[in-house]
């Protein structure tokens, strides 16, 4: 009997009547298909189905795209760029259980593939990456730059984070012993003063000079090396939440008035933000302080430049948001969730300050929301889990996260279900790959131009790319759109959305012809 599953690489090119290829576009027909519902006012409820067409146009040729990290010299920026590094001159490296070779493993993009259809030969299923359906930037292929408030050059950075093996740092460090982070924008009343001691590769001046230097940065960067678009990532500390006050940071132009006026509320993050919407390139924002203030949020959508956050969703959260998905999807009613962390890299060490601790609490602690409402038969009146998060800085444990988390339940005629479990993993290990798809995704976005059934005009997508929802723990919607956190909901959005562009219809996962007489 042949296998159940393959998976082939090679570009697919589909072959229906909602889908044309031009030599330089991929233009796309595709039926939206959704439900709305009345409710009356004795209570019935009607649903009505409804489609919708939508016209996609995305242009085939990849940018040269340039990934710049904010916190470049970090466990996370360093990571991301000895992983590219490696990949691009194959590097391989011996560790005591053998020869590793460079790879991307944990990316959806490099790695991740998805259903495309059934095998015409043989019936079995055939999967894909995402990149064969639309061309997708090679990450190989983007140089890396950034930022940071530590002037080490990445060899010795990678050092520090002991996160690499030593025979790849070694072999890492002819490639990056003269890369050393750009100075950065900095405000010692938004991180903690532990943090203050590697706080020496700084722009001088005040608020709207550090705008500036940020921005001539951008275009240093893409001019030197011949980038088509940049895609900034922060990936620095968790700063504390910066105020937001009417006249201050709630319009664009307030906003730009108060970098202008020095105002103390405007954050280092805020200003990587606006420089790079000013600069046209896309930011993802993935820490939890609110860096995309309604100001900030108003100028990406003035200027349609896309953002993205909040807080890269890498490990205990990301299992939560699978976990919790899970037991409440089978009817089961969680009680508790009681989940430590504890590790000792210097972000932790950072978010032992109480006041950069709250935003990472806030959003640790939301990642389940619409899960449980979504389940007002399990959860009547607002009633929700008793939801406990705990964190502890161990410094010798280093990058290496331990995750420890219980899970309490009630079943069948409320008899008792607990979940234990014991996660350990690096850190950074978990959250790099995240970044290298959030910039291959942002880059393919940036092609797509879309028209809604009833406008004659193909325009950008939303600014505030809540498709990208997958890698985020409180992902930014646009105006009402809730919050989706369940995981494999944001996954199904990436692919659906991809095969969309190629005309294709949406993964139902009915296999229907199979289950028929
Ligand atoms: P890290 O402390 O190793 O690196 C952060 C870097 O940012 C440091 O090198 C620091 O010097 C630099 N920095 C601080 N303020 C800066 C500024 N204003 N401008 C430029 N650089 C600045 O931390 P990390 O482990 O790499 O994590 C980075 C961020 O990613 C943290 O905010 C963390 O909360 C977030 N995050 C990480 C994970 C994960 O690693 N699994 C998951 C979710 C979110």
């Amino acid at each position: 009997k042949s296998a159940r599953a393959r998976t082939l690489v090679a570009p697919v090119i589909v072959s229906s009547d909602n889908v044309q290829y031009s030599e330089d576009e991929i233009i796309s027909k595709y039926s939206y298909t959704d439900t709305k519902v009345t409710i009356g006012e004795d209570g019935t409820v009607t649903a009505f189905p409804q489609n919708s067409v939508f016209e996609f146009k995305t242009r085939r040729r990849v940018s040269r795209l340039g990934l710049m990290m904010v916190g470049l010299g970090g466990n996370n920026g360093t990571t991301v760029a000895a992983a590219m590094y490696a990949k691009k001159h194959s590097l391989e490296w011996q560790t005591r259980t053998g020869t590793h070779v460079s790879n991307y493993k944990g990316s959806l993009t490099q790695c991740g593939t998805f259903r495309v259809g059934t095998s015409s030969e043989d019936g079995t299923d055939v999967y894909s990456p995402l990149s064969s359906l639309v061309p997708m930037v090679n990450p190989d292929d983007m140089p890396v730059s950034g930022w940071d408030i530590s002037g080490r050059n990445l060899a010795d950075a990678m050092d520090s984070a002991q996160v690499l093996e030593p025979d790849l740092r070694n072999k890492l460090r002819p490639f990056v012993d003269k890369v050393v982070p750009l100075p950065a924008a900095f405000d010692t009343d938004f991180i903690a003063d532990n943090q203050l001691p590697r706080a020496d590769n700084l722009i001088p001046g005040q608020k709207q000079e550090q705008l500036e230097q940020l921005r001539r940065d951008i275009r240093n960067f893409k001019e030197t090396q011949g980038l088509d678009e940049v895609v900034v990532i922060w990936t620095a500390n968790s700063e504390r939440y910066s105020k937001e006050i009417e006249g201050v940071n709630d319009t664009s132009e307030n906003l730009l008035k108060a970098i202008q006026g020095n105002h103390p509320e405007v954050s280092p993050s805020t200003l990587y933000a606006v420089a790079s919407i000013l600069e046209g390139a896309p930011y993802v924002n993935g820490s939890p302080q609110n860096t995309l203030v309604p100001g900030c949020v108003k100028l990406a959508e003035e200027l349609q430049v896309f953002i993205c956050g909040d807080d890269f969703k890498s490990g205990q959260t990301k299992m939560k948001s699978v976990l919790v998905d899970y037991l409440i999807g089978c009817g089961v009613k969680v009680k508790t969730m009681v989940t430590y962390n504890h590790l000792g890299n210097n972000d932790m060490y950072q978010l032992t300050d109480q006041v950069m601790w709250k935003p990472k609490s806030a959003a640790k602690s939301k990642v389940i929301e619409d899960l449980v409402e979504a389940n007002e038969v399990l959860y009547p009146n607002n009633e929700k889990p008793d939801h406990v998060v705990v964190v502890k800085y161990v410094p010798f444990l280093g990058d290496s996260k331990r995750d420890v988390s219980e899970y309490t339940s009630e079943t069948f005629l409320d008899s008792h279900y607990t979940m234990i479990m014991h996660n350990e993993c690096l850190d950074s290990a978990l959250c790099a790959p995240l970044i290298i798809d959030l910039a291959v995704l942002c880059e393919l976005f940036q092609r797509i131009r879309v028209k809604v059934q009833g406008s004659d005009e193909f325009k950008s997508m939303h600014p505030v790319l809540s498709a990208l929802g997958f890698f985020m723990k409180i992902p930014k919607t646009a105006g009402e759109e809730p919050i989706v956190n369940a995981l494999n909901r944001q996954r199904a959005c990436i692919e659906n959305l991809v095969k969309a562009l190629v005309g294709l219809p949406a993964e139902s996962h009915l296999l229907l012809p199979t289950k028929c007489q």
